[in-house]
C-alpha cells in the first residue's frame, strides 16, 4: 500500500488509466517539472469524498489545480462551483469513471440533496 492506503495492484491500475485529469482532461505529471507550476502535477483523489471507498471507481487520479478546487466539496456540488463553470468541466464532459461515481452517488442518496 502507498501511503494513502491504497494497494498497489490498484495503484498501477489507476495509473495507468487516468494519464489526463480526470476532471479537465488536461495530461498529467508525475513530477513537477523543474520551473513549472504544479498545475499539471497527478494527485490521488477519492471521487466520493470517502476514505473508506478504495476500489478502481473511487480511486482516480486528478491535477492538482483540480484537487485543490474540489477539496472536501461534495462531486455533484463541485461540479456546479465558478471553478468548473470556468474551466468547462460539466457531468458530461468529465471521465466515465466520474460519470459512474455520479450515478452512483444519485442512486445512494435520492433527493436528499439540499443545495
Ligand atoms: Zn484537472
Amino acid at each position: 500500500m502507498n501511503r494513502w492506503g491504497i494497494p498497489a495492484w490498484l495503484e498501477k491500475e489507476v495509473r495507468e488509466r487516468d494519464k489526463a485529469c480526470i476532471y479537465c482532461g488536461v495530461q498529467m505529471v508525475d513530477k513537477k517539472p523543474r520551473g513549472c507550476s504544479r498545475r499539471t502535477l497527478a494527485t490521488w483523489e477519492h471521487i466520493i469524498n470517502d476514505a473508506t471507498i478504495v476500489t478502481s471507481e473511487n480511486i482516480a487520479r486528478c491535477c492538482a489545480t483540480c484537487n485543490s478546487s474540489k477539496g472536501n466539496k461534495d462531486l455533484a456540488d463541485w461540479l456546479h462551483s465558478n471553478y468548473c463553470k470556468n474551466h468547462g468541466i460539466k457531468d458530461n464532459t468529465v471521465a466515465d469513471v466520474v460519470k459512474k461515481a455520479l450515478n452512483t452517488a444519485k442512486r445512494l442518496t435520492p433527493n436528499e440533496r439540499e443545495t
